[in-house]
């Protein structure tokens, strides 16, 4: 009886550490400091914390720009000219080549 019970007590470190080991792998070491400087309630550490965000910021950033600016002229557009164009870089609709970045979106 014993053995068994210290078998499952071996078999669940094991599996304890196995999943410490994954932690580190799936969260980079740079979110580290991130997470444990925003469990802080302390306020006055905030403006210190405000250059950290930004490198988790392009991923989302592209998404929340609408396909066209407010004079109907399209992010990406299609280098050969076809009418159209996207919100992101992909290919052409029409001819399949790929959109290119305009500049007169920002414009
Ligand atoms: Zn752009
Ligand atoms: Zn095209």
């Amino acid at each position: 009886m014993n053995i068994k019970y210290i078998s499952f007590l071996v078999v669940s470190v094991l599996l304890i550490m196995a999943a410490c080991k994954n932690e580190p792998k799936a969260a980079s070491t740079t979110t580290d400091p991130a997470a444990a400087t925003s469990t802080q309630p302390t306020p006055v550490s905030a403006p210190a914390n405000v250059t950290a965000p930004p490198n988790f910021t392009p991923t989302t950033a592209p998404a929340a720009e609408p396909a066209q600016n407010a004079k109907g002229v399209w992010h990406f557009t299609c280098p050969k000219g076809c009418a159209g164009g996207a919100g992101v870089a992909g290919p052409c609709g029409k001819c399949g080549e790929q959109l290119v970045h305009n500049s007169g979106y920002h414009q």
